[in-house]
């Protein structure tokens, strides 16, 4: 049994002092804030083996830069001069080649479909409802280009052993009765679930503290105390934290976390924003992603839906851009002309950092600058669809274990 200091309480933390605690650890989680907002709450609740395709796509950086022209776009990087941006720009249009994304497939898969696996046997647990269903994601899409397009992904999915189909807007519309549906057709990823992560957040906390792990809240992780190749004590801006082993979960916050440790990740975050419906009178069966406006659609937990939507690379420090929703919301009523959705206040909304490496993948394993480091960071769009089984990924690491998936392509250092 070892001290294991986890810094960051977002899913990935959660999760990896989740396994860590089961298999026996001494298990501290810090986070700079109270455990009750973070990215991994108010996002779409998508576990989607289906998202093979990373973040960094050719396709990507030619809309990116006619995007970035609109201020209501559902993609943004603000121009600057910051060495951070430039180093993460430069790598991600280094990454952004067909024969990267191609690379990513199999790598990104496997870590989805184990990560499902764990989702599926906690959903199992008592105690743990977080509204877990298998219904599959649509992907809704308008244009023919885009029905084109759909042919390769379902032929690539298939390659990749995953439920997919192509249906016609009659069979979509039959799929969604009550709801009028603007559209030429959707792929239908039978492979994919969802899940309310409010509650999933919840659950994991109130299981976490049950059985004995420190939560430490309000305490921002400032540095650390070495010996030789050992980190030894974490120190935060109140404390000081001995551990034997120290994993760094801190979302979009660490590349700074990392540099402390004398390891360099290319990361930036990119800001998205939500609105949950609590008590819709819209509603769907399945989740959805429209696939020309970029914003998913997600019914959860009863009567609940959530539209989620837009990336902007920006320091966590910006001020919010809040006129972005209307963006979100113009594109919901594209697609299904009957929802009338006003812009509503502000502390209505919420954003939350995803943390963006500079090729879409995350950085997974141990650094090579000291001993008793793992990093978890860096999923971007699918850091809830991959936490499960990041968080069983970074156990079986310390535990010198085996991984249940190969991680090679998820290397910390594999941008030198
Ligand atoms: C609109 C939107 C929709 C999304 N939809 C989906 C989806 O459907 N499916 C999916 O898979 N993903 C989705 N995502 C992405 C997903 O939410 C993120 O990838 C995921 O939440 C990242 O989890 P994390 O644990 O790495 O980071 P976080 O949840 O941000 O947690 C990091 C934690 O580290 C703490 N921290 C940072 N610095 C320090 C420090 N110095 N000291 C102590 N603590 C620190 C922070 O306070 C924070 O609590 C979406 C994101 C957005 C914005």
């Amino acid at each position: 049994m070892k001290n294991v200091v986890v810094i960051g309480g977002g899913i990935i933390g959660l999760s990896s002092a989740y396994y860590l605690q089961q298999s026996g650890h001494r298990v501290t989680v810090i986070d700079k804030g109270d455990f009750l907002d973070n990215c991994s709450y108010g996002n779409a609740g998508y576990v989607c083996p289906s998202h093979f395709i990373p973040l960094a796509t050719p396709g990507i950086v030619w809309k990116g830069l006619k995007w970035m022209l609109n201020s209501r776009s559902p993609f943004y990087v603000r121009p600057s001069l910051n060495r951070s941006l430039i180093d993460w720009g430069f790598r991600f249009i280094k990454s952004a080649t067909h024969k990267k994304v191609e690379a990513a497939a199999v790598p990104l898969t496997d870590i989805a479909l184990l990560s499902q696996q764990e989702y599926k046997a906690w959903s199992a647990l008592p105690g743990f409802d977080f509204a877990y269903q298998q219904k599959g994601l649509l992907e809704i899409f308008q244009t023919h280009i885009v029905a084109e397009h759909a042919k390769h992904s379902i032929e690539k999915g298939r390659e990749l052993g995953l439920d997919a189909e192509l249906i016609s807007y009659e069979e979509l519309q039959k799929m969604e009765p009550q709801t009028k549906i603007n559209a030429l057709g959707a792929i239908f990823f039978k492979c994919d679930s969802h899940l309310y992560p409010n509650k999933l957040m919840t659950v994991l906390i109130n299981d976490l503290t049950k059985k004995g792990v420190q939560l430490i809240a309000n305490e921002e992780v400032k540095g650390f105390e070495k010996d030789g190749r050992r980190i030894t004590k974490v120190i935060t801006s109140k404390n000081e934290h001995e551990g034997e082993e120290i994993v760094i979960a801190t979302g979009a916050w660490s590349r700074e976390i990392a540099a402390m440790v004398d390891t360099r990740i290319s990361m930036m975050p990119g800001r998205g924003y939500s609105l949950t419906l609590e008590n819709s009178k819209y509603l769907l069966n399945h989740p959805a992603i429209l696939v020309e406006g970029r914003v998913a659609v997600s019914p959860m937990d009863g009567n609940k839906i959530r539209f989620g939507g837009t990336m902007e690379v920006v320091p966590v420090t910006a001020p919010p851009r809040y006129h972005r929703v209307e963006g979100i919301l113009k594109s919901v009523k594209r697609f299904f002309p009957e929802f009338e959705i006003a812009m509503p206040s502000t502390d209505k909304l919420w954003y939350g950092y995803r943390p963006c490496s500079a090729d879409g993948l995350p950085y997974l394993g141990r650094i090579n600058s000291y001993k008793n480091v793992v990093v978890a960071t860096g999923h971007a769009m699918l850091g809830l669809s991959l936490g499960a089984g990041t968080g069983k990924l970074v156990s079986e690491l310390i535990n010198e274990k085996e991984p249940s998936i190969n991680i090679s392509a998820f290397k910390v250092e594999r941008f030198g």
